[in-house]
């Protein structure tokens, strides 16, 4: 079991959540929309529906961070639900 901290809701299919994904490549933390894939390198604009992109179509590793992690990334205000998977 791992534990996904998750922002909001996904603006574009209101669906998904928006899960706190660390872009391991480019060393720096993104929202990930779990059902379409969309992500985003800043709250603002995914709650503006902004600025989005297709996650696939991007090359770049990724990993689901800790607590600890998103904390030192100063994200920790974003992680406000989390699930268990
Ligand atoms: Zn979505």
């Amino acid at each position: 079991m791992e534990e996904y901290y998750w922002y909001n809701s996904c603006p574009v299919c209101n669906q998904g959540r928006l899960i706190i994904t660390n872009d391991i490549t480019n060393d720096r933390l993104y929202l990930h929309c779990e059902e379409c894939e969309m992500g985003w390198l800043n709250p603002g604009d995914a709650d503006n529906n902004k600025n989005g992109f297709l996650t696939l179509l991007v090359e770049f590793e990724t990993a689901n961070p800790d607590l600890e992690f998103i904390k030192e990334k100063e994200w920790l205000s974003l992680a406000k639900y989390s699930f268990e998977e």
